[in-house]
């Protein structure tokens, strides 16, 4: 499998241009953010490796990427799920259904006791052997690498574009991928919270790096929204971007990280490259749910 740079593209959105880096449109499979998490994954030699252990949500854009990654390496993929809703079990659809399609084994533990992370890093990774394991989303010092590649794509193309005025701007979730790109990128990066707030946002920052001078800048949100919940205002501007770009962007991140950009100063006052990091597979349950509850 080859991995090329992904294109950027040019819109216009509320009458501003804005710079879209599409790694949305990265490789078929193996694609948006998590596939620049897990890039040091594609290189790694899995020699002596059988299966690939991971946790998280049944809905998670990081099983799907899982489970592209192990059908590459031809490894089996265990990914280790808290409860999975019985409607997606008798409806899958999404990323769930796509790594069933790519052989995952999605587990359920159906238990409360403790987290997923514990019952799996206590109960199950000592009884198995010749694995390796993945933490939630991507381990934070292998998922550099990859990110690197993506500043340096973002870099060269600024070069290459006198583009020498930009500021960069992406929804985080943990804040990995914004965090790294700032080590890696000379423009200021914007991003904003989408799972937690910007306390959050920030103590994940210090974690992966105590240098506060080389965080990227967070944009305060207008409201205080829950992640993976529905607003009206998300599917309004996810529709609008639709319509107005022709470019699908995901509704969990990119609708907040949108309308948090718009209503900043740098909308009008910058040139922004906007990242659009994938996502696009669990639109269509979002999607259905925002029709049933708005329309
Ligand atoms: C995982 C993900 C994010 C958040 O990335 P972080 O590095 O955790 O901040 C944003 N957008 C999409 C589409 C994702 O899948």
């Amino acid at each position: 499998m080859k991995y090329i740079n992904s294109p950027i593209d040019t819109i216009n959105f509320k009458n501003h241009q804005v710079f879209i880096k599409r790694d949305d449109l990265l490789d078929k499979y193996f694609l948006g953010n998590k596939a620049r998490k897990f890039y040091y994954f594609l290189n790694y030699d899995f020699n002596g490796i059988k299966k690939i252990i991971s946790f998280g949500s049944p809905q998670a854009n990081s099983l799907y990427s899982l489970s592209v990654l192990a059908k590459i390496k031809n490894v089996k993929l265990d990914f280790y799920v808290s409860h999975i809703a019985t409607f997606l079990k008798q409806n899958p659809h999404g990323n769930y259904k796509e790594a069933l399609k790519n052989g995952a084994n999605i587990i359920e533990l159906n238990q409360n006791e403790i987290s997923t992370q514990e019952y799996v890093e206590e109960n199950i990774l000592k009884n198995e052997e010749h694995y390796i394991y993945i933490e939630e989303g991507g381990r934070v010092k292998e998922a550099e690498s990859g990110i690197k590649i993506l500043a340096d794509e973002i870099m060269n193309w600024a070069k290459d574009n006198d583009e020498n005025n930009l500021k960069i701007f992406l929804p985080s979730g943990t804040g990995t991928t914004a965090l790294f790109l700032q080590k890696h990128l000379d423009m200021e990066v914007l991003t904003c919270a989408c799972v937690g707030d910007e306390a959050y946002l920030k103590k994940q920052f210090f974690q992966l790096n105590s240098d506060e001078s080389k965080h990227p800048t967070i944009l305060k949100n207008k409201k205080k929204y829950h992640f993976g919940k529905l607003y009206k205002e998300f599917y309004d501007i996810h529709l609008e971007l639709l319509d107005e770009t022709q470019i699908e962007f995901d509704l969990l991140y990119d609708s907040l990280g949108w309308l948090n950009l718009i209503s900043s100063k740098y909308f009008t006052q910058n040139k922004i490259l906007y990242i659009h990091q994938g996502g696009i597979l669990g639109n269509e349950s979002m999607i259905k749910r925002y029709e049933n509850k708005y329309l």
